[in-house]
């Protein structure tokens, strides 16, 4: 297994901080270890996959970083910066793991994430409300605002989720299989949307079952390939290798190199 960290490198030969700096994290559920001493490192502005089987640890690395749950062992920085838990992270769950029937409105839900910018105790200001109202404009959900939220549709949910990460004004954004579920035109509304906090300097990284997409290089610079410890982070040709794979699906999947990139099939049978 290769534990290589991603390569922040320029060409100028300048190194610039990284907006995630993972050491030898650690996580476990009570007595189970279900993350072995992962360590990478993403450079700022970049848009990274997280990919690998079902029960690889996406989501736990996800909610690690965010701060939801605790490593047993590791360090986590954010801009340099030792992190437990703080703004600077916005993470959007699995839809599944959302009561959708909650009775508010897509407003509120998005004022969420201000909370940390207005304190408990306080009521929103203008700066908060005119947040939530770009954020909500971005996503292009402005006209269903006062919407409840267990009306929305699943692509809508999930731009809803977008926008509360984005009025947080974070710099990293971390995504839980945000393309799941949803049809291809929603999932393509999303990855414009990505490709747009991208643009605005937010750091992304997306966890996804999605091998084709992840290889996509038009809409991720990195991909970082886990079961349980990371078998390897970098471009998608250099990750997504045949061996690699193997190491963290088994047998079974094809690679077929078209001039569009890298196709990747998964041979389920
Ligand atoms: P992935 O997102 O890659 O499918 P998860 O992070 O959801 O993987 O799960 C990693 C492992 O941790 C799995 O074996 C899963 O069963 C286990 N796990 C996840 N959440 C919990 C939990 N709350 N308590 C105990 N085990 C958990």
């Amino acid at each position: 297994m290769n534990h290589q960290p991603l390569s922040p490198a320029t060409s100028n030969g300048t190194v610039p901080l990284p907006a995630l700096d993972v050491q030898n994290l650690t996580v476990a559920y009570e007595q189970t270890v279900v993350l072995h001493t992962v360590s990478f490192v993403i450079p700022a502005g970049e848009r990274v996959a997280l990919v690998g089987p079902n029960g690889a640890g996406k989501s736990t690395l996800l909610k690690a970083l965010v701060g939801l749950i605790r490593p047993t062992t590791g360090s986590i920085r954010v801009n340099g910066h030792l992190h437990t838990q703080c703004n600077d992270v916005a993470y959007v769950p699995q839809r599944a793991q959302v009561d959708w029937s909650f009775p508010v409105n897509v407003w509120d839900v998005v004022m969420l994430g201000r909370t940390a910018h207005i304190g408990l105790f306080r009521s929103p200001g203008r700066h908060d409300r005119d947040r939530v109202a770009h954020s909500l404009e971005l996503v292009r959900m402005t006209d269903l605002a006062r919407r409840q939220i267990g009306e929305l549709s699943g692509g809508q949910q999930q731009r809803v989720f977008i926008a509360r990460a984005l009025a947080q004004d974070a710099c990293v954004l971390l995504l839980d299989e945000p393309m799941t579920g949803l049809d291809v035109r929603a999932q393509q509304e999303v990855l414009h949307m990505i490709d747009a906090i991208h643009r605005d300097g937010v750091t992304v990284l997306v966890a996804t079952h999605d091998l084709q997409q992840a290889a996509n290089t038009r809409y991720y610079e990195r991909v970082l390939l886990l079961n349980q410890s990371l078998i390897q982070g970098g471009q998608a040709h250099a990750v997504l290798t045949a061996e690699h794979l193997t190491a963290a699906y088994g047998g079974h999947l094809h690679r077929i190199e078209t001039e569009q990139g890298i196709l990747l099939v998964h041979d389920r049978h």
